[in-house]
């Protein structure tokens, strides 16, 4: 039987910022279970690599906070570890009045949260920060970055090795049992006992936490995000990076361009139910778990809201329907056509709903005596990785002084 202090399940940047911090702050002895033979292969190696600066949030929100802290301090991390890292900015187009409104709220959460941004009120303005975007005003945040997230999932990794963490790759937690002190875990290849847990499993946490009696209440709804990349030849289209306005109602925030590090252009994600946790293709079904999916009541609520059920058909047109997604994707840049675009990866968002039918559009965690369960770690979770790791660590490192 190996036994550690603290044994964090989920080797993602969320669970690697935990060991990362937890090994700063305390002598304990730290393991991280993750399932598969290589990391990143899940949200945070499958997702658009940007550095959110903050706009889009609530000022005095976790996600603003998080946010924030954590664009500055991830910049100076890819610096000091030597990981791609640009800092492209972002143009966030309006394309009519509604949208060019809600660009005046992005603008005060900015002050308030201390982001540097432009407003943009014609398309000259435009055009001189990207050329082939049209709309009628925008916000322009010179802070936003693309960044490698493989590559810093990687370095984390790294790191926290050479802090003497214990990182068991392919070790899937099959069964968490609690003991009178402590966790019992069965692993696919061994069994750990453990004082503290962190639950840092991502499109699984709820079914880890549901084990232990903990999250009821609450259900992880994958949500896939498709890209499609531009042709090498085209990607002058996109210079930086080129968001649509997002819609408040949505934790999504749309299809988007980007510019990644290295050179690739990409268009997406949608965000279309995936009929699994693990459903990376559109045509994956995991008969099991989209049973559990569809008759989950939490689901069957979310989409008795007429809002949520068009947008649910619209997203599966642009999964199923490659001009529907080309037309998404012109409605910034008119000039891309469908032959322009190449099919790309997906990622998975675990989006975590409520038993009444509400997306949770916050960070979630839930803490018991010994325990941390990450339930949504929702995006920008990689912009805020680093700050929100920290807090994580902290809490387990209060737990372990108590204990
Ligand atoms: C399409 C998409 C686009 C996104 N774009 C952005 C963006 O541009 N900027 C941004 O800031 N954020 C973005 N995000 C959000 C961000 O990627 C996530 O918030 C973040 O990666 C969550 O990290 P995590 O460590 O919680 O999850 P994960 O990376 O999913 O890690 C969880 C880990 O747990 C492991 N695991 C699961 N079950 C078990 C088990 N039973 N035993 C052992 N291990 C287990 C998994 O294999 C996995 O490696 C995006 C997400 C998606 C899906």
């Amino acid at each position: 039987m190996i036994q550690h202090d603290v044994t964090i399940v989920g080797g993602g940047c969320v669970g690697l910022s935990t060991a990362k911090h937890l090994s700063e702050q305390t002598d304990l002895d730290i393991a991280i279970l993750e399932k598969e033979h290589h990391l990143a292969a899940h949200q945070s190696g499958r997702n658009s690599g940007v550095l959110h600066p903050g706009f889009n949030y609530p000022p005095g929100s976790d996600k603003a906070r998080f946010a924030t802290d954590g664009t500055k301090r991830m910049k100076e991390y890819c610096g000091t570890h030597d990981i791609p890292c640009d800092e492209l900015g972002v143009l966030v187009v309006a394309k009519n009045d509604r949208e060019e409104s809600h660009l005046q709220t992005l603008a005060s959460q900015a002050d308030a949260n201390g982001v540097e941004y432009e407003l943009l009120n014609s398309q000259k303005a435009i055009q001189a920060h990207e050329p082939h975007a049209v709309g009628q005003a925008a916000f322009y945040a010179p802070q936003a970055a693309s960044v490698d997230s493989q590559q810093y999932v990687y370095a984390l990794a790294r790191e926290v090795q050479s802090a003497g963490v214990s990182l068991y790759t392919g070790h899937e937690v099959e069964a968490i049992e609690s003991l009178s002190a402590g966790y019992l875990l069965t692993t696919s290849n061994s069994t750990i006992e453990t004082s503290l847990l962190v639950n840092a499993a991502g499109l699984h946490a709820d079914t880890l936490a549901q084990q232990v009696g903990v999250g009821d209440g609450y259900q992880v709804v994958p949500f896939r995000g498709e890209y499609y990349e531009v042709a090498p030849e085209r990607t002058e289209v996109c210079r930086t990076m080129i968001y649509p306005t997002p819609d408040p109602e949505l934790p999504f925030l749309g299809v988007h361009y980007t510019r990644r590090t290295d050179g690739k252009v990409i268009v997406g994600p949608n965000a279309v139910l995936a009929f699994g946790r693990e459903a990376y293709h559109n045509t994956d079904v995991d008969l099991r778990e989209l049973g559990e999916t569809l008759s989950y009541g939490g689901f069957r609520r979310l989409l008795a809201s007429k809002t949520m059920l068009s947008v649910a058909w619209s997203e599966l047109n642009k999964s199923y329907r490659k001009q529907k997604f080309t037309e998404a994707a012109q409605r910034l840049v008119p000039s891309i056509r469908e032959d322009d675009l190449q099919k790309s990866y997906a990622g998975i968002r675990a989006q975590l709903v409520t038993d009444d039918g509400k997306l949770v559009k916050d960070p979630l965690t839930i803490e018991t005596d010994d325990a941390v369960h990450v339930l949504n770690a929702v995006s920008p979770g990689l912009t805020s990785s680093l700050p929100f790791g920290e807090h994580i660590a902290t809490l387990i490192s209060e737990k372990a002084v108590r204990a």
